[in-house]
């Protein structure tokens, strides 16, 4: 069965609502690191979100996510807003028109997110930033894809990369971002971004999976 329309809008909905119980926890993982915010950030630009998309039945998966990506763009602010709000554009861009994705759609989806992340942020691997969860998701997805698995699976897959991504930051130095005034100081602590990008690929797979 393909990812449509109907099931992005429950995976926006979904991520809305783990942010939001997440809310404590992802601003306790930024205060170790950063300024504290990251949890409000996450919280305010998802409820923007879900009003934003509320009479968006109809509308195809590129539109959506076009949309995701302005409302992330003028409410979450920080270094989080821009980023997020290019991946969710630029995932757009690549799911336009479209009213449901297969298995290859989805994996360009992610692509065109990861590499819009890249650009604006000018980080790769191994930065300690929410691309530590990203970038390992997307070649589970693209391992996956090879394996011909179907969608639920492979969104497992891209989640439990994610999430081990995630607490590999724990070990990394940051260097991007207001970790990387921490210097070595940020060795130890879980990076909120990967935190809240696993979050959101999670919230896919457990979308996908009910
Ligand atoms: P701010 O740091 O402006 O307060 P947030 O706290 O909302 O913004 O977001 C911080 C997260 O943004 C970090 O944990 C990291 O994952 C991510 N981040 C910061 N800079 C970059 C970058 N250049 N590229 C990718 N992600 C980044
Ligand atoms: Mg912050
Ligand atoms: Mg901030």
């Amino acid at each position: 069965m393909p990812v449509t329309n109907e099931t992005i809008l429950q995976w926006l909905q979904r991520s809305a609502q783990v942010l939001h119980e997440n809310n404590a926890y992802l601003t306790e993982l930024d205060s170790a690191i950063g300024d504290a915010d990251h949890g409000s950030n996450m919280d305010r630009g998802f409820n923007a979100v879900i009003t934003k998309i509320a009479d968006m039945q109809e509308a195809d998966i590129g539109t959506l996510l076009k949309t995701v990506g302005t409302t992330l763009v003028s409410t979450v602010g920080g270094a989080s807003g821009p980023l997020y709000g290019t991946a969710f554009l630029r995932a757009g861009m690549a799911t336009t028109g479209k009213k449901a994705l297969e298995t290859a759609d989805i994996v360009a989806m992610f692509e065109a997110a990861v590499e819009g992340v890249k650009a604006r942020g000018k980080a790769q691997a191994g930065e300690k930033t929410m691309l530590d969860a990203l970038i390992p998701a997307i070649e589970a997805g693209k391992q996956a894809q090879l394996e011909q698995v179907d969608i639920p699976e492979l969104l497992k897959r891209m989640a439990a990369s994610a999430a081990s991504g995630m607490q590999s930051t724990i070990g990394l130095t940051a260097t991007k971002g207001r970790a990387s005034y921490l210097g070595e100081r940020s060795v130890g602590h879980q990076d909120p971004g990967a935190t809240s990008s696993w979050l959101i690929v999670q919230a896919l797979a457990d979308t996908v999976a009910s």
